[in-house]
C-alpha cells in the first residue's frame, strides 16, 4: 500500500479529533481541523452510529496516523507486542515510541513526526555517532541521537529547537540542545505517555478479532 500523500489535516477531521501533524499550524486558529471539526467530504455532517468494529478500526487509524506508520509495519508491532510477555498495551506503546523518527520529534529537532521522518530519511541525524537514515529505526536505553554536524544550520532543525527550546521534554528523553544531541533514556511506561487520544486495548482487540 502506497504512503499518503495527500492533505494531512484531512486525516484529523477523519478521525474526529486534532492528531497534531503539521507540527506550529497545529496550535495557531488556522488549524482546519478548528475551522470545520466534521469528517471531510460530501457527508462528513452526518451523524454516524460506529459499531464495535468502528470503533476498533478508527482507534487502530487514529495511532497509524499519529505515528505516522503504515499498515503492514503496525501490524508486525502489534504482533511483536502479543508474543512479548507483559502488558501488551505497553509492549506495543514502547516499540512505537522507540522509532527514531518519533524520538527526533520528541527531542524537538523537528515539528512534527512528519518532519522529523523526513529529515532521518535524509540522513541528517546520527545514533551513537553513527549515521541512520531508516525512520523507524528502534532505539535501545541510553542510545544518543545526535544531529549531524554539516546539518545544524539547516533551517528547518535552527526553526525546531527555537520552537521546542522552553517546552519540556518528556521525562524518558533527555535533551542538550546547545550540543544537538539527546538520550533516549529508557523506555516509557504506559501511564507516561499521555498524550495519546486513544485506548491501546481497542487497537488489539482490532487484531485480536
Ligand atoms: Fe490536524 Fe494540525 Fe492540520 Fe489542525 S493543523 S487539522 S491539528 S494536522
Amino acid at each position: 500500500m502506497a504512503r499518503y500523500t495527500g492533505p494531512v489535516c484531512r486525516l484529523c477531521r477523519r478521525e474526529g479529533m486534532k492528531l497534531y501533524l503539521k507540527g506550529e499550524k497545529c496550535y495557531t486558529d488556522k488549524c482546519p481541523f478548528d475551522r470545520r471539526p466534521y469528517a471531510p467530504g460530501q457527508h462528513g455532517q452526518r451523524r454516524r452510529k460506529l459499531t464495535q468494529y468502528g470503533i476498533q478500526l478508527r482507534a487502530k487509524q487514529t495511532v497509524k496516523r499519529i505515528y505516522g506508520i503504515l499498515e503492514r509495519q503496525f501490524e508486525r508491532y502489534v504482533e511483536k507486542a502479543m508474543r512479548k510477555a507483559g502488558d501488551t498495551r505497553e509492549n506495543l506503546i514502547q516499540l512505537l515510541e522507540a522509532r527514531l523518527d518519533n524520538v527526533v520529534y520528541r527531542m524537538g529537532f523537528a515539528i512534527s513526526r512528519r518532519q522529523a521522518r523526513q529529515l532521518v530519511n535524509h540522513g541528517h541525524f546520527l545514533v551513537n555517532g553513527k549515521k541512520v537514515d531508516i525512520p523507524g529505526y528502534l532505539l535501545r536505553p541510553n542510545d544518543v541521537v545526535e544531529v549531524r554536524e554539516k546539518s545544524r544550520d539547516l533551517e528547518v532543525i535552527k526553526k525546531a529547537i527555537e520552537l521546542n527550546k522552553e517546552r519540556n521534554t518528556v521525562p524518558w528523553i533527555e535533551v542538550d540542545f546547545d550540543n544537538y544531541r539527546g538520550t533516549f533514556l529508557r523506555y516509557p511506561s504506559l501511564e507516561e505517555v499521555t498524550d495519546l487520544p486513544v485506548d491501546l486495548q481497542t487497537v488489539i482487540e482490532f487484531y485480536s478479532r
